[in-house]
């Protein structure tokens, strides 16, 4: 059966009101903001899970590819649907509610991460993965990429809050893997194997997620060094002081330099005359605890701060954020394309990362700025280069290959948050062995034996090159 016919029979089924046709809403769904646009027949909007069986069975016996989409914020193309078919949008599914005495969430996967993380908050809990674009994102999407964000060392990531997930196996038949509770041993885990799965293994559509106390207080600190080196040695004698820092931001100084560029005076009481390289720390928990832990914090750096500023009020908090929130669009006055990759190496890599992707901006000419979570390892590692210019994109493509080269080199992982998706596809075979990718795809067999949900990504090598990139706004641009 055609995707058409297919098309035609669902709609005749579920109706209108959940079958988009218009071309303006699939064009919306076509792509996520790695721009890679690709036409679904179809944008659905559920109104119940019984909705979402009918859709995955009619799938199934029409084979008509399904991606299921969150926000669309997915850095690889995990969202585009790249075979065609059906986008699944759950956005709309946004109910949330606190169990305050259980210190536990129930969330819908439309439920964006912010006002869970708000919620939590206002009842004096917290629900630490914030990644970047946590303003957006929604919790389906989170959990389908095992989301990260800046205070992951201390204290995880997505997965380390999902207790249990409900939702459709790709076949349509309704699941429910863990419980509402905080110790589950009975059977498979298959509950992580949905988590990180990037919508290949199953639909989302609930999930419990463990809260923790809101900390009582926090300190945030700002510093500058001489060079990245001094930087990374600082952060990697914090980490070794078990100090255990909630935030270890770190950006090199080309990303500090840009931002800078655009205006953005660093505030710190000394000069800085060139641009120096940062970290940014936020210590968390009891006033005792934060208090005695800030008096350690400039001994434990020692000499190599040129100068640290911490935060004596909400307003001067902002202030110290300021050049890390700015820093990722004020790369764009480097060039107009930008490639990030979220790489992750161990502490005893980092100097030889930040070497290599040195001497990778010396040899190509292009600017390779570096931002992210030192704690963890989780660098971001930008390659900018000129859209319009065909040299440039030759030599952006093969450093980007060259990058991850060196971070499997280097024992690191190819993605420590965004994921596969479509743009890593080229890089998989590096971090795998055939064994390990025989192993998965044997999964996805067993799960979607008619290979229908968000077919080719992760697996199927992509060139993202030979595609053009759609030219829109994003809310979150
Ligand atoms: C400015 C910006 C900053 C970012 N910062 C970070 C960061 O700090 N850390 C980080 O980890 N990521 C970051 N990202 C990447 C992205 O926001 C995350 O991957 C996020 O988890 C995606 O959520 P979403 O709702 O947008 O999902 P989408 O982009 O809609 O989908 C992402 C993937 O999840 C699948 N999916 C979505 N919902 C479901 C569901 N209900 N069931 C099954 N599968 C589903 C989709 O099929 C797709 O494969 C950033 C992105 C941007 C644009």
């Amino acid at each position: 059966m055609s995707a058409y016919a297919a098309t035609e029979d669902l709609l005749r089924a579920l109706g209108d009101e959940v079958v988009r046709l218009d071309e303006k809403e699939r064009f919306a769904a076509s792509f996520d903001n790695a721009r890679l646009s690709f036409m679904p027949e179809a944008l659905l909007r559920p109104r119940s899970e019984d909705d979402v069986g009918t859709i995955l069975r009619m799938a199934n016996l029409g084979r008509v590819p399904v991606t299921v989409r969150g926000a669309g914020t997915a850095t690889t193309g995990a969202a585009s649907p790249h075979k065609g078919g059906w986008v699944l949008d759950l956005s709309g599914w946004n109910r949330l509610h606190i169990d305050d005495e259980a210190g536990l969430a129930y969330a819908q996967p439309g439920v964006v991460t912010a006002d869970l993380c708000a919620e939590a908050e206002r009842l004096g809990w917290s629900y630490p993965p914030d990644p970047s674009s946590h303003k957006f994102c929604t919790i389906g999407g989170n959990i389908a990429c095992n989301a990260g964000g800046m205070r992951a060392a201390k204290y995880g990531v997505t997965r380390d809050f999902v207790l249990a997930l409900e939702g459709f196996l790709p076949t349509g038949e309704w699941v429910r893997w863990g419980a509402d509770l905080r110790k589950y041993a009975a059977g498979y885990n298959l509950r992580d194997l949905w988590i990180g799965s990037e919508g290949t293994l199953g639909v989302i559509t609930g999930a419990v997620l463990k809260l923790v106390p809101k900390p009582e207080a926090r300190a945030t600190f700002l510093m500058s060094f001489a060079d990245e080196y001094a930087a990374l040695a600082a952060s990697r004698a914090i980490v070794a002081s078990r100090l255990n820092p909630a935030v270890l931001e770190f950006l090199d100084r080309q990303s500090v330099r840009c931002t800078i560029d655009e205006g953005f005076v660093l505030p710190f009481d000394t000069e800085t005359v060139c641009a120096p390289a940062i970290l940014l720390v936020e210590l968390d928990g009891s006033l005792d605890r934060v208090e005695a832990d800030s008096g350690r914090l400039s001994a434990i750096v020692g000499d190599g701060a040129l100068s640290i500023r911490r935060s004596r009020s909400d307003a001067e908090t902002e202030l110290l954020w300021a050049v890390r929130r700015r820093c990722s669009k004020a790369m764009f006055r480097l060039a107009d394309g930008k490639l990030n990759e979220d790489i992750v190496v161990a502490p005893r890599a980092q100097d030889e990362l930040m070497r290599f992707t040195q001497e990778l901006k010396e040899r190509t000419g292009l600017a390779t700025p570096v931002f992210g979570h030192a704690a963890d390892g989780n660098f971001h590692v930008h390659v900018m280069y000129r859209r319009g210019v065909p040299e440039d994109c030759a030599k952006a493509e093969r450093a980007v290959g060259e990058i991850m080269e060196k971070v499997v080199e280097l024992g690191g992982a190819i993605s420590g948050e965004h994921g596969i998706g479509l743009a890593k596809t080229p890089f998989f075979a590096l971090q795998h062995s055939q064994a390990e990718i025989k192993a998965m795809l044997a999964v996805k067999k067993a799960l979607d034996p008619n290979n229908v949900l968000n077919p080719g990504k992760i697996f199927e090598p992509f060139r993202i090159w030979e595609h053009e990139i759609v030219r829109v706004k994003l809310p979150w641009d």
